[in-house]
C-alpha cells in the first residue's frame, strides 16, 4: 500500500444506519449509498486534504442487528489497517451506537489512535441532515494531532451534534432529536461550534510503550434484570436459573438499593455461589452505586452483589460479555468489573 507520510489518513468504517443512505430521488426508497455516492453528496470532503479510504460492510446493517462478530470484523479492520492511518472513523446506526463503542472500548486494548463512531437522524442525502455535519467532524477529529504529532483523542469515541464524547460512558437518549446521545457521568471530551475545543484533561493518555492488543472473543450468557415495586419472586427465580447463564446487570433504584425482601437476597447469595457475576448499576441516568448508603443497598454487598458504580447499562453488559469471553474466574470477573479498563468508571464513589 502506497502511504503518503505528508497528508493525514483516515480510513471510514461503513457499517450501516441511517447515515449511509440516500433517497432515491425516483422511487423516494432509502437505499444505501457505495463511498463515491457519498462523495458525491458530501463535495467537502474533497476540501479535506487527507487520505480518506473506506471499507463499507456488505450489506451494510441495521445497528439493531448489531452483535459481537460483527464488533469482531470492526476491531480486524482496524488491527489490519492500523499502522497505515492516523485515525478511524466507524458510520454506525444510532440504536446500537454506544453498546458499539463500549465493545470497541475493551477490544482494542492500548489504543493510541482515535477511533469515532458517528451516525445521524436524517439520511445524508437529506437537504436538512444532520449527517454531514458529524461525519465531517468526526473525520477532522479521527485526524487530529499535537504539534509533536500525538494525535488529540487516542480512544474510542462517538461524536454526535457538536459533543464529543468518551464511547463507552455514551446512551442515546433521544429517538428524535439531532442532540441524541449524553455521557451523564464523563465531561465531554471535546465541544463543537466555531472551534473544536478539546478537554485536554479528560482525554485519556495512551501508554505508547505497549502495542495495540485486538481482542475478539465474547460469552453473551449475560441478562439484564430491572428491580421495579411488585417484582415477583417467581420471575426473579427464573430468569436467574436460565441455563448456561454467568452474569447479570441488576439495574436497581438510586444509589444501588433494592426492596428488602428476603427471598431477593437468598436468591442473589444463590446465584453468587453458582458462579454467578452480578452486577448493580443504578437506573437513574445519572450518578453512581453506593452501596454502602442505605441498609437497602448494604444487603445486596452482602449478598455478594459487585458494584458497577457509574456505568452505563451499555458498558456493564459488554464489559461483562467481553470478560466472561476470555474465560476468567468469577474471582477474576469481579476484580476487572471493580477495575478501570478503558476509562468507563468512576470509582471515587467507594
Ligand atoms: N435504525 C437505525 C440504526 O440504528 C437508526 C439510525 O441509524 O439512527 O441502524
Amino acid at each position: 500500500m502506497f502511504i503518503n507520510v505528508n497528508y493525514p489518513s483516515v480510513l471510514l468504517i461503513y457499517t450501516g444506519g441511517t447515515i449511509g443512505m440516500i433517497e432515491n430521488p425516483e422511487t423516494g426508497a432509502l437505499e444505501n449509498f457505495n463511498f463515491d455516492q457519498l462523495q458525491r453528496q458530501v463535495p467537502e470532503l474533497k476540501r479535506f486534504n487527507y487520505r480518506i479510504a473506506s471499507y463499507a460492510f456488505n450489506p451494510p446493517i441495521d445497528s439493531s442487528d448489531m452483535e459481537p462478530a460483527f464488533w469482531a470484523k470492526i476491531v480486524k479492520i482496524i488491527s489490519y489497517n492500523y499502522d497505515y492511518f492516523d485515525g478511524f472513523v466507524i458510520l454506525h446506526g444510532t440504536d446500537t451506537m454506544a453498546y458499539t463503542a463500549s465493545a470497541l472500548s475493551f477490544m482494542l486494548e492500548n489504543l493510541a489512535k482515535p477511533v469515532i463512531l458517528t451516525g445521524s437522524q436524517l439520511p445524508i442525502g437529506t437537504l436538512r441532515t444532520d449527517g454531514k455535519e458529524n461525519l465531517i467532524t468526526a473525520i477532522e477529529i479521527a485526524a487530529a494531532k499535537h504539534a509533536d504529532g500525538t494525535p488529540v483523542v487516542p480512544e474510542v469515541c462517538i461524536f454526535f451534534e457538536n459533543e464529543l464524547m468518551r464511547g463507552n460512558r455514551t446512551t442515546k437518549i433521544n429517538a428524535e432529536n439531532f442532540n441524541a446521545f449524553r455521557s451523564f457521568n464523563y465531561p465531554a471530551l471535546a465541544k463543537v461550534g466555531i472551534h473544536i475545543r478539546y478537554n485536554e484533561q479528560q482525554i485519556r493518555q495512551p501508554d505508547t510503550t505497549r502495542p495495540m492488543k485486538p481482542h475478539y472473543l465474547f460469552d453473551t450468557n449475560v441478562v439484564v434484570l430491572t428491580l421495579f415495586p411488585g417484582i415477583q419472586e417467581s420471575i426473579v427465580h427464573s430468569v436467574l436459573h436460565v441455563q448456561g447463564l454467568k452474569a447479570v446487570v441488576l439495574k436497581t433504584f438510586g444509589s444501588g438499593n433494592a426492596p428488602q425482601k428476603e427471598w431477593l437476597i437468598r436468591q442473589l447469595k444463590e446465584a453468587r455461589d453458582r458462579g454467578i457475576v452480578v452486577v448493580n448499576i443504578t437506573q437513574c441516568q445519572s450518578g453512581a452505586v453506593e452501596m454502602g448508603r442505605y441498609e437497602t443497598g448494604l444487603q445486596l454487598l452482602q449478598a455478594g452483589v459487585i458494584s458497577g458504580y457509574d456505568s452505563t447499562p451499555e458498558c456493564a453488559v459488554t464489559k461483562l460479555m467481553f470478560l466472561l469471553g476470555h474465560g476468567l474466574t468469577q474471582q477474576e470477573i469481579r476484580e476487572r468489573m471493580n477495575s478501570n479498563l478503558a476509562g468507563e468508571i468512576t470509582k471515587h464513589y467507594d
